[in-house]
C-alpha cells in the first residue's frame, strides 16, 4: 500500500546519489591498458565516500564526500552492497509513490562511459534488471491492486538526444531519421514535444518491448552517424493518469534518463565530428547542473528561481518534470578503479555542485 502524500511534503526536491560499480571483467582479467586495477574508492557510511589516492590514502578533506546516499554496488561481502533491488526499494519505490500521488519524477543517471549508468537505469536480465523495468513492473503491480471503479491510463514515449537533435525511439524504423522533433512552449501543458510517440500501454511486458525496440533503434542509428550510444542522452518517459472513486485524478509524469558519457572531450583529444558531440555534450550536462542547482537553492531559500532551461534540449524537454511539484534525483555513477580517477572525482564534484 502506497503512503499518504502528507509523507511527501518535507522530502528533498532534489536527492544526489552515487553508485560505485564493481571491477568489470577486463579489469579483472587485466586487459585494460593502463595498468593494474586497483581500487580508488572507500566507503564507510551509507552517506559518504572518499577518493583514495596511489598510496591509498584520502589526501585530505578535499577528497571526501557526503551525498543524500551513497550504493556501494563494488563487492559482495561489503557490509553496505547494494544490489538493483536496493535501488528499486529505496529509488523506485519512492518514484512510484510520487507518480500515484500526482507528483512528477526525474532521475538522471551521470558519469562517464563505462560507469554504470545503463546497468542501474536499465540493467540486464533476471535480478540484474534496473530501475526501468522494476518501476514499470511495480506501476501494473499497483495499477491490479486498485479498487473496484478506479481507472488508469499509461503513455510511454522513448527519445534521445544527439547533438543537441531530438530523435523519437519509437517512431516506425524509417521515420525517425527523416521526423524532425522540436521542443515547444505550450500555454496549457507546458513543454510538449510535437510528433512524439506517446504509446499508450495496458502491461509491463508491453512496455519492456517498445524498451527493447526503441534501445535496439539507438543502436542502429549510433552506428550509421558513425558514433556510440554512449554519446547521446536517453529519456523514457511515462505519464500516468489514475482516477479512483471519489478521489481527484492524479496525473504525473515520470522521466528516466541515461545520459551521454560524461568524460570530457579535450582529453581525448577530440577532433571533427567528436569535437562537435563533447561539445554538444558538455554544454548540455553543464546547464544541467546549473538547473539543478539553480532549483535546490530557490528551495532552500523559497525564492522563484530562474532556471536556464532553454539552454539545451535536454533541460527544456525536463522542464516540467524538474519544476514544479516535481522530486529529482541525480544518480552519479562511478568507477572505482585507480585508472578512472580524474573522472571519477570530477563526476563527485559534479554530484556535489548540483546539491
Ligand atoms: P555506462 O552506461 O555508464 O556506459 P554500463 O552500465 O554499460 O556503463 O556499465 C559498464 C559495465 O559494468 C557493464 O558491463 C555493466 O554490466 C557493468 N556494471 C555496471 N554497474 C554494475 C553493477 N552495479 N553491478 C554489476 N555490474 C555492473
Amino acid at each position: 500500500a502506497l503512503k499518504a502524500p502528507a509523507a511527501l511534503e518535507d522530502s528533498p526536491t532534489i536527492k544526489v546519489c552515487v553508485r560505485v560499480r564493481p571491477f568489470i571483467k577486463e579489469e579483472v582479467e587485466g586487459q585494460r591498458s593502463g595498468g593494474e586495477c586497483k581500487l580508488c574508492i572507500d566507503m564507510q557510511t551509507e552517506t559518504g565516500l572518499r577518493i583514495l589516492n596511489m598510496e591509498g590514502d584520502a589526501e585530505d578533506d578535499a577528497r571526501a564526500f557526503e551525498f543524500d546516499r551513497c550504493y556501494w554496488s563494488h563487492s559482495r561481502d561489503h557490509p553496505l552492497f547494494a544490489t538493483q533491488e536496493t535501488l528499486q526499494k529505496e529509488l523506485g519505490e519512492t518514484m512510484l509513490e510520487h507518480a500515484m500521488n500526482g507528483f512528477n519524477n526525474c532521475i538522471f543517471a551521470y558519469g562517464q562511459t563505462g560507469s554504470g549508468k545503463s546497468y542501474s537505469v536499465l540493467g540486464g536480465k533476471g535480478e540484474e534488471r534496473g530501475l526501468l523495468p522494476r518501476v514499470v513492473e511495480g506501476l501494473f503491480d499497483h495499477f491490479a491492486k486498485l479498487p473496484e471503479g478506479a481507472t488508469y491510463k499509461t503513455l510511454v514515449a522513448f527519445m534521445e538526444i544527439y547533438n543537441e537533435q531530438i530523435r523519437d525511439l519509437l517512431a516506425p524504423a524509417n521515420d525517425s531519421e527523416t521526423k524532425k522533433l522540436e521542443v515547444k512552449q505550450h500555454p496549457v501543458l507546458g513543454t510538449i514535444v510535437p510528433g512524439l510517440t506517446e504509446a499508450a500501454v495496458a502491461s509491463s511486458p508491453e512496455v519492456l518491448a517498445l524498451v527493447d525496440y526503441g534501445s535496439a533503434m539507438r543502436h542502429v542509428s549510433a552506428t550509421a552517424m558513425n558514433a556510440t550510444s554512449s554519446r547521446s542522452h536517453c529519456i523514457f518517459t511515462f505519464k500516468t493518469n489514475l482516477t479512483e472513486p471519489e478521489q481527484p485524478s492524479k496525473v504525473s509524469q515520470t522521466h528516466l534518463v541515461d545520459l551521454a558519457g560524461s568524460e570530457r572531450a579535450g582529453r581525448t583529444k577530440a577532433t571533427g565530428d567528436r569535437l562537435k558531440e563533447g561539445a554538444a555534450i558538455n554544454q548540455s550536462l553543464s546547464t544541467l547542473a546549473r538547473v539543478i542547482s539553480e532549483l535546490a537553492k530557490s528551495a532552500k531559500s523559497k525564492k522563484k528561481p530562474n532556471p536556464p532551461f532553454r539552454e539545451s534540449k535536454l533541460t527544456y524537454i525536463l522542464k516540467e518534470s524538474l519544476c514544479g511539484n516535481s522530486k529529482t534525483v541525480m544518480m552519479a555513477a562511478i568507477s572505482p578503479n585507480f585508472l578512472d580517477y580524474d573522472e571519477t572525482l570530477s563526476t563527485l564534484k559534479f554530484a556535489q555542485s548540483v546539491k
